[in-house]
């Protein structure tokens, strides 16, 4: 599986691995004749037949091939390392955009710091083993059936044969360390990730570790995990001290063995003392080889299991996607209507958040959901925007089942506030402008001044280029609160749902803001969640929730006289008020 996906970027980048391997090859080739050419001196100088223009001539082809070995060096460098870093590239960019496909459930099961690991740690083993693995096996390959073959052919076939049966044993050793050493990496790589994801989620939640002194049970928490990232990065070190040097052993023994019986076949005159020479040579040669498979069978376990986690990421189909049969459309008008909608978030199907919700806004119209936490607010607007998915026909816009609609048309015309809002690290105009490039900076000023954020930012040093801190912890949760309304104003869609969005400001502000709105909007539609009447009352209709129920619908008007919910909630309200303003009073 993982050899497969290994493959189908191997293929795209051949040509880059062939001109490598060739570059590879030539170096192999000419690094073989060395000892040659050597053993040839030593036999001309010993038998008295080479010349000292002879020697000279041997040396020059020497020289020429340590020079042509280094330009093939550089070669294969260029040419495999080159094509593994741009495999890596397009690996990390693949993952990257099916990361983005994927739907907000699977982010509720995966951790940022298991997910970021990913693209640090395995991307590093995929890349050692399409670079330097994929050229010591190569290497280590030719040059092992070229100095064999010069053995053979130069030397002694004898000899050659008690040179290769211990490699046999060294390559069912190598199978067998390689099918352990795999099990070990996906271990030892999983570790990592709950490594990074202990740091991941204590430095994103540093404020209220601090502000709840857990500094030391965070660090224990830490302990635990770094224990355990060590003990499988040991599990893996012992496995390797344990196989090195046992592969060093049987290469050091197989080599006494061949000198042993070389010098017996150099006394016996069977072989003349240069090729006893070029023969000592081509043993140390060989050396290098089986070590080097030792180290392949390494980086190959960890590069396929790294391969492993990746493949498993990417074969992740995204739950939400266009049907099909989806036409595409120019665009949503707005008029929203819930039919009977029922919902369950997945994996708790028994206890539906929403249950048989009904209700009809036109165009242009504005919908209020009033509703105790948790009674299924949020979750209307994540169906809205399918961050999940409702069944079929049960929400329809335009008259068009949510599943009729492009979801790139959908999300564009929705702009949608979420009850937390998020920042990017980046200039607070590059947070307004998010997604709208184009509309200009005079809109975009606008949209701050309707989101009442305007004369805040202007009194930032930096103005509209402040830079924001991580989620914009640098500003105070009204004015985050009011960046995201800009925002959602500048996109100035036919749908505009803010999720609680006015909850962190204060009331004169939501009253200006409410009041732009109105001013801005007018023929779209707008759906406003919220728990404070003064920001409801003045929407055409009014929904409460109550535990996932439409307990109450209507107009403000029409709700008080019911005498429900909504009325005991604007009592409510009104007291606090009065009780506030007569504290202010006597204070
Ligand atoms: P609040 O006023 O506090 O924002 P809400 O009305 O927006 O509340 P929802 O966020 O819609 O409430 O949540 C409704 C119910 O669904 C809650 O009981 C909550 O625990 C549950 N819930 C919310 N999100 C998920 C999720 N991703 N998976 C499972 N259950 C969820
Ligand atoms: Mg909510």
């Amino acid at each position: 599986m993982e050899l497969k996906l290994a493959g189908s970027y191997l293929k795209r980048h051949w040509p880059r691995y062939v001109a490598g391997i060739l570059s590879l090859a030539a170096v192999d080739l000419m690094n073989v004749y060395i000892p040659q050419f050597t053993g040839l001196i030593t036999d001309g100088l010993q038998a008295g037949t080479i010349t000292m223009e002879g020697v000279w001539r041997l040396i020059g082809l020497i020289v020429l091939m340590g020079v042509g070995m280094a330009v093939g060096r550089f070669g294969w460098r260029y040419f495999i390392f080159g094509a593994a870093l741009s495999i890596r590239k397009s690996l990390q960019e693949d993952l990257f955009s099916h990361l983005e496909t994927l739907s907000t459930r699977y982010y509720n099961e995966h951790k940022t710091g298991d997910l970021m690991a990913h693209f640090t740690n395995d991307m590093r083993s995929v890349q050692m083993l399409l670079g330097p693995t994929v050229v010591t096996a190569f290497d280590a390959t030719v040059m092992l059936v070229m100095v064999l073959g010069k053995m053979m052919f130069y030397v002694d076939m004898r000899l050659t044969l008690v040179a290769v049966i211990p490699l046999l044993l060294i390559m069912y050793g190598d199978y067998a360390y390689g099918k352990v050493m795999h099990r070990k990496f996906f271990a030892k790589q999983r570790a990592f990730s709950e490594l990074t994801d202990q740091v991941q989620e204590a430095v994103s939640g540093i404020r209220v570790i601090k502000a709840f002194v857990q500094e030391r049970q965070e660090l224990a928490a830490f302990a635990q995990v770094n224990r355990k990232n060590q003990e499988k990065n040991m599990d893996v070190a012992r496995t390797q001290a344990l196989f090195l040097p046992l592969l060093d052993l049987v290469v050091g023994v197989s080599g006494l063995l061949t000198l042993l019986y070389g010098g017996y076949l150099t006394i016996a005159g069977e072989i003349s003392l240069g090729q006893f020479e070029a023969f000592n040579l081509y043993i140390a040669m060989l050396v290098w080889p089986m070590m080097a498979a030792g180290e392949c069978i390494t980086f190959l376990s960890q590069g396929t299991a790294s391969l492993k986690r990746i493949q498993i990421i990417l074969s992740e189909k995204p739950d939400i996607t266009d049907s099909p049969a989806v036409k595409d459309i120019p665009g949503l008008r707005g008029e929203i209507s819930l039919d009977g909608l029922t919902f369950s978030y997945p994996g708790k199907e028994g206890a539906p958040v929403l249950e048989s919700v009904q209700v009809h806004v036109p165009v242009g119209g504005s919908l209020a959901i009033l509703g105790r936490t948790g009674s299924g607010k949020s979750t209307l607007a994540n169906l809205l925007l399918r961050l999940y998915d409702a069944k079929s026909g049960m929400i329809r816009i335009d008259g068009r089942s949510l599943y009729e609609i492009p979801l790139a048309v959908l999300r564009r015309d929705i702009a949608y506030v979420p009850q937390d809002s998020f920042l990017f690290s980046d200039t607070i105009a590059g947070n307004i402008a998010f997604g709208t490039d184009g509309k200009g900076r005079e809109a975009m000023i606008r949209a701050a001044q309707n989101a009442c954020i305007h004369d805040n930012i202007m009194d930032f040093p930096g103005g509209y280029e402040t830079v924001v801190g991580e989620r914009g912890v640098t500003l105070s949760g009204g004015q985050k609160q009011r960046c995201a309304i800009a925002r959602a104003l500048l996109k100035d869609a036919p749908i505009l749902i803010l999720d609680d969005a006015l909850s962190a400001v204060d009331t004169d502000t939501e009253e200006q803001i409410l009041h732009n709105l109105q001013e801005n909007r007018a023929g779209r539609t707008t759906i406003l969640i919220a728990h404070r009447i003064s920001t409801l009352q003045h929407a055409d209709h009014i929904l409460v929730l109550e535990e996932g129920r439409a307990a109450e619908y209507g107009t403000h008007g029409e709700l008080m006289a019911l005498g429900g919910i909504y009325r005991g909630v604007y009592d409510k309200q009104q007291l606090e008020k009065q009780l506030r303003e007569e504290g202010g009073e006597a204070s």
